[in-house]
């Protein structure tokens, strides 16, 4: 009898940007200049470009031998390719929008996608979720009521947290470079909560739904110390981190808190490979001894 394959898990993808491999840095940047060519470089794609990516990527995540992912997809096209892939794992359909109305009707239309979903008959080891992107780029009443629904529906969350030091200052403060791109965006500037990225989303009953952090490297150690409470976990990707200037997120406190961590290469944009296990190699090298030498495969084995 053979033995089970073992488990290679990539916790964060967004398999539809595979094609944008230009947009990697090679040396550090700045979050928000990335994110503005992000933006432009996906306002002339095609359904047709979407798929070439999604398929790209799901056939370099199985040549490295991944066989669980985590893959977030704005475009919603990511689903059928990956549930007909042989992969494991949650793709994560993304819902954003500082307009309330818009965003709230998304949401809507994300909730009935989600379900219609789970009538796919290759549903189950690939599970589809909802992600609400981040909270520079989401109303309140998003997270408010995107969250609840989950929670009741028990449809798993994923939301990206507390990556850029640009998004404390915006959520704090209303300045910086985030209120500097949405001016450039002419989006209007909704008020400042006040409050640093994980309060923020506690404040807004968000944790209650236990929701996938991603990045959460702009954290103190009361706000893990909420995130471990809450029963979350976390999916740290560190050669985005390093590429786009966020910092290093404090790995060994999640750790000694008890949150679960799971390994992402993040996308092709900000990554020069899905190779989770290249990933790790990095990771090692920048945590140094702060953790345990056998952390990674730890990591990287543990299943979505
Ligand atoms: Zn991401």
């Amino acid at each position: 009898m053979n033995a089970p394959a073992p488990v290679i898990t990539n916790a964060h993808t967004h398999l539809e940007l595979t094609r944008l491999a230009s947009l990697c840095p090679s040396e550090p940047v700045e979050f928000t200049r990335w994110i503005h060519e992000l933006i432009r470089a996906r306002a002339g794609e095609t359904r047709a470009d979407v798929y070439r990516s999604v398929e790209a990527g799901i056939e370099e995540l199985l040549a490295c031998g991944t066989t669980h992912v985590g893959d977030i997809t704005a475009t919603w096209l990511s689903v059928e390719p990956l549930l007909e892939s042989g992969l494991r794992g949650i793709v994560w359909l993304e819902v954003l929008g500082l307009n309330r109305a818009e965003a709230l009707e998304r949401l809507e239309r994300a909730k009935q996608a989600i379900l219609a979903a789970r009538r796919h008959p290759a549903y189950g080891p690939m599970r589809v979720g909802l992600t609400i992107h981040a909270p520079y780029s989401c109303h309140p009443d998003l997270f408010r009521e995107g969250a609840a629904w989950c929670r009741e529906a028990q449809v798993s969350l994923c939301i990206h947290l507390a990556e850029s030091p640009a998004e404390v200052e915006w959520l704090t403060r209303r300045s910086g470079p985030f209120l500097r791109l949405l001016q450039k965006l002419g989006v209007p500037v909704p008020p400042a909560p006040g409050l640093r990225p994980v309060p923020y989303l506690r404040s807004l009953g968000v944790l209650e739904a236990r929701p996938l952090l991603v990045h959460m490297v702009q954290v103190t150690d009361e706000e893990i110390r909420m995130v471990a409470d809450a029963g979350c976990a976390v999916v740290h990707c560190p050669r985005s981190n390093y590429l786009l200037n966020c910092g290093r997120m404090p790995l060994e406190k999640y750790l000694a808190a008890g949150v679960p961590v799971y390994l992402g290469t993040d996308s092709r944009a900000s990554s020069p490979s899905l190779n989770v296990r290249e990933e790790a190699a990095f990771a090692r090298q920048w945590h140094g001894d702060r953790v345990p030498e056998n952390l990674w495969e730890v990591i990287v084995s543990r299943p979505l």
